[in-house]
């Protein structure tokens, strides 16, 4: 077994793959680029070292950088995790030529996968049947025009470089085929260095099921049953499990071999993934799956295979890797149970799924029995925007699928996240979905329901009022009575957003702030202070910042007179606007920032007076 490992990657899979090779021992070194600094992968490994500036382009992507970095500290082995240099053959050649050891497939297989046409003419020759449609070198639009027209609309056309769901175009019909290809090859141009296409039938009711593949350098090759991805935006996966719903033993059986077949075809060594596209519209059936691809590579969604298999993916890779053979044979391998993953992104739904980057104030994961989450992050990380903002992978077991469903959704809905926006709400709302509920789901689910889904609820009243009564009685005990007729109404900021709530207390006391959290959501609910009233000295108005953020713009100066509801302040936070206004008529007292200001929570950024104070 090798005894040291040096993996070139960062975030939850880093961490992941390091906590394998702790538990066997191994020595683990880390890579980092300047944002990384205090990146969790680096902490969790005995080792790290520094391979240069953020943009992954000149650090986590720089092939000799990370070789150095092995040679430097005596690292035996490299792992690549998933994306960066993962699939990149050549980086694999000079990883073996450096005299390292390779945690994945022989560069040739790589090369064989890694491009969409070459890999779906091989696995046709191995008897594997793939998508139909066009996959040759002849390029000219009016020649792929007629093969699409050929192959009968609706088509996607397809980067043969592509990944991670980029450089895909579906077209519909005829006269949309020219700008579509048009802007296809652009993209694929830019982002994979290579515009060639291919076509394909574009299946509908289309399911995404993969079939978790693993080979040995003895020859040995298994597989370790499929998983169902259909549940994607924009062709990229959101929620996974395994088994497929709906799979029957024959169809499985069907299905696995194909797989074991298509790995065979090129010498399969280490962990991989063959995707297959399904037509679902009549359930599955083995006649209606076809192949899409392979990765080489261990899987983002591979935790959901180890919970229903009992196997630790990343020991077999490293036991590959040090020429062991396979821990198991086929028929010592079963499916117990069920197993789902939710990818837990920094994003705001509400806002297009835009990346919301910043510092994780709060992180907390909910828990459920057999649940697992796979994380880069700890609370009081920064979510940069130099990479993928994915917070962390939250899995869930069950006996049953409906079990698995409803611990993935408590999990969910008892995470808190915050100031950043997360899409554990969508994710919540998601797995209720009533195609989801009964499985079947077909990849264009979210497109077509996604905007009810995206929706960021708003805190419920019950909540609400349970923290205002959490800060209320803080200053003015017994404080809170839900039941009693309120004396009066409080205000508070939520989000930066006014609003009233019934509360029974005092005034007088400091001004602290309470997080709401619910459906997988925070929220800062923040006392809007009203100096002096206790005091008697009535008429002054405090102005705090409803959130830590930058003050992009001041509207008034000091003595400046103002109406109520006049702006006052811009800050931005969140990658939001919120505009803070005179709570009544009156004068500017104080001004405690300016444009450009970074401020914190609850700063005192201005006071208004009334004008007769
Ligand atoms: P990538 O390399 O980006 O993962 P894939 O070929 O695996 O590209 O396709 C990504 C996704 O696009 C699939 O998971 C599926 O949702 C959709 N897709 C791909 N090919 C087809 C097809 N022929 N018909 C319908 N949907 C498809
Ligand atoms: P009182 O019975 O002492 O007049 P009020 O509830 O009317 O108490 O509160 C005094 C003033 O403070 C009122 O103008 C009220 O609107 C205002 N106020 C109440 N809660 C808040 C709050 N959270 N932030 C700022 N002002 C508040
Ligand atoms: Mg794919």
């Amino acid at each position: 077994m090798i005894q040291s490992l040096l993996i070139a990657n960062r975030g939850e899979i880093a961490c992941r793959v390091i906590r394998t090779a702790r538990r066997l021992g191994i020595r683990t070194i880390a890579v980092y680029s300047d944002a990384d600094a205090d990146a969790l992968h680096v902490r969790e490994a005995d080792e790290a070292v520094h391979i240069g500036p953020s943009p992954a382009r000149e650090s986590y992507l720089v092939g000799e950088k990370i070789i150095a970095a092995a040679r430097a500290t005596g690292a035996e082995a490299i792992h690549p995790g998933y994306g960066f240099l993962s699939e990149n053959a050549e980086f694999a050649q000079a990883v073996i030529d450096a005299g390292l050891v390779w945690v994945g497939p022989d560069p040739a297989s790589i090369t064989a996968m890694g491009l969409k046409d070459a890999a779906k003419k091989l696995m046709a020759q191995a008897g594997v049947p793939v998508t139909p449609g066009y996959m040759g070198e002849e390029q000219a639009a009016i020649f792929l025009a007629d093969e699409a027209a050929k192959i009968g609309y609706p088509v996607l056309i397809k980067a043969v470089a592509g990944g991670g769901g980029k450089g895909m175009r579906l077209v519909e019909s005829e006269d949309e085929f020219a700008d579509a290809l048009a802007s296809c090859k652009r993209e694929a141009a830019s982002s994979f260095g290579n515009d060639h296409v291919l076509i394909e039938k574009y299946i509908l009711s289309p399911r995404h099921i993969e079939v978790q593949v693993f080979g040995d350098s003895h020859g040995n090759i298994v597989h370790l049953f499929e998983r169902d991805c259909s549940l994607q935006r924009r062709h990229q996966k959101v929620i996974e499990e395994a088994p497929a719903p709906g799979m029957d033993a024959a169809t499985r059986t069907a299905l696995c071999t194909a797989a074991v077949r298509a790995a065979k075809a090129v010498d399969y060594v280490g962990a991989g993934t063959i995707e297959f596209i399904a037509d679902g519209s009549e359930g599955l059936r083995a006649d209606r799956i076809w192949f899409m691809e392979m990765n080489t590579r261990l899987q983002v969604e591979h935790p959901v295979t180890e919970a229903i298999t009992g196997v630790d993916l990343v020991e077999w890779q490293l036991r590959v890797a040090s020429g062991e053979p396979l821990p198991l044979a086929q028929h010592d391998l079963g499916i117990d149970g069920w197993a789902m993953e939710a990818r837990l992104y920094a994003e705001d739904p509400a806002k297009g799924f835009l990346p919301s980057i910043g510092k994780l104030e709060l992180l907390q994961f909910g828990d459920a029995p057999g649940g697992r989450i796979d994380t880069g992050v700890y609370e009081g990380a920064e979510v940069s925007p130099f990479y993928d903002p994915m917070i962390a992978k939250v899995i869930a077991w069950g006996d049953d699928r409906e079990v698995a469903r409803e611990r993935l959704g408590e999990m969910l809905a008892d995470s808190a996240v915050w100031p950043v926006r997360t899409n554990a709400s969508f994710l919540v709302k998601a797995l209720d979905h009533p195609d989801f509920v009964t499985g079947t789901v077909d990849t264009g689910l979210i497109g077509r329901d996604g905007e009810a889904l995206a929706q960021t609820p708003a805190p419920s009243r019950e909540a609400l009022e349970a923290a205002a009564a959490a800060l209320v009685p803080l200053y003015d005990p017994p404080g809170f009575r839900l039941n009693a007729a309120p004396a009066r109404a409080a205000w508070f900021l939520l989000d930066g957003e006014r609003v009233e709530i019934a509360v029974d207390g005092g005034s007088e006391a400091p001004v602290p702030s309470v997080l709401v959290t619910e459906q997988g959501q925070a929220w800062l609910l923040a006392h809007w202070r009203k100096e002096g009233t206790a005091g008697g000295a009535a008429g002054s108005g405090s102005i705090l910042a409803p959130m830590p953020g930058k003050v992009i713009a001041v509207e008034v100066a000091q003595g400046d007179v103002v109406t109520k509801g006049q702006k006052l302040l811009t800050l931005e936070a969140m990658k939001m606007e919120h505009t803070l206004t005179a709570p009544f008529d009156g004068v500017v007292a104080e001004l405690n920032t300016q444009a450009g200001a970074q401020v914190q929570v609850e700063a005192l950024l201005a006071r208004i007076e009334e004008h007769d104070a």
